[in-house]
């Protein structure tokens, strides 16, 4: 009997899942549409991650992911249905239709009214406060990380870089794979990976979502980001963007770790923005 990490509820059986059409190529191998058939007999669409390379510590890197995210329990965080830990290893996620945040931004740019922007930043700002809670740094917080469940709902994913930190602690990143335009300064110069490095992710997300997905720095090379941060450059207020919002991201944009706002203080700023956005 094979020793498994996996508790009753995330292991599955590859003969309940049917495989469909493919969805887009992930890190690790390519991503599939399928319909998964529950214990219940109740049928769930899913999207299947797979891992072209099955060497043991390539397996280990892509079901880390899946190690964390079984732990998870958000309505803004993608749900891990389960884990096949046999060859071919698979991991099976639910399936948001609506595909990336990123791509969903530019079609939907000229019907996606401030107000629904602001919806969708405070439900990932929910789910960042959870993940604070648990101690946990995602370090890849951006909208091509994010999937749209639905016209009302989006859910954080990618938990491929996630990290759980000790308290008062960080993690130390190893990988240059980082994605530099995003992140904070002491993440550019010291790999220092903290929740107030997601908050600074978090402020650049929320200015992708305001510029209908451009790219940050889009006019710099990475090599060029952190002199500009450093001498005190940040990125303008979107056009869409309300300026309270944009008061929020200079604060999470402060140069000291400490002195930017908590995700849970977040999550009361953007209530009451949405709030004032909705009464309008
Ligand atoms: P990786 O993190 O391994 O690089 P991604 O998460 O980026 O892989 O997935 C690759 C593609 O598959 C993405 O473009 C995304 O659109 C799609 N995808 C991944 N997970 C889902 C999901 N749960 N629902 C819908 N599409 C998904």
């Amino acid at each position: 009997e094979q020793t498994t990490k996996y508790d009753d509820k995330h292991r599955i059986s590859r003969d309940d899942i049917f495989v469909g059409r493919i969805l887009g190529e992930g890190f690790f191998g390519e991503v599939q549409e399928g319909v998964y058939k529950c214990p219940s007999g109740e049928r769930t669409r899913v999207a299947i991650k797979t891992c072209k390379d099955c060497s043991a510590d390539v397996k280990e890197k892509f079901l880390s992911e899946a190690d964390l995210m079984k732990n998870l329990d958000h309505p803004h965080i993608v749900r891990l249905i389960g884990v096949i830990e046999v060859d071919p290893v698979w991991i099976v996620m639910e399936l948001y239709e609506h595909g990336e945040l990123g791509n969903y931004l530019v079609e939907q740019q000229y019907i996606l009214t401030a107000a629904k922007l602001t919806q969708y930043c405070l439900q990932i700002c929910k789910a960042l406060a959870y993940l604070e809670g648990l101690n946990m740094v995602h370090r890849d917080i951006a909208v091509r990380n994010i999937l749209v469940a639905s016209a009302e709902c989006v859910k954080l994913g990618d938990f491929g870089l996630s990290r759980y930190v000790d308290e008062q602690e960080y993690y130390k990143a190893s990988v240059s794979r980082l994605p530099i335009k995003w992140m904070a300064p002491e993440s550019i110069n010291f790999r220092r990976f903290t929740s107030a490095s997601d908050v600074w992710m978090f402020g650049v997300c929320v200015w992708e979502i305001f510029s209908m997905a451009q790219q940050p720095f889009y006019w710099l090379e990475n090599g060029q980001v952190i002199n500009q941060l450093e001498s005190g450059v940040r990125l303008h207020k979107p056009q869409q963007c309300p300026p309270p919002i944009y008061g929020l991201l200079t604060r999470c944009w402060a140069y000291e770790p400490h002195s930017r706002p908590t995700f849970r203080d977040l999550v009361l700023s953007f209530s009451e923005i949405h709030k004032m956005e909705l009464e309008q």
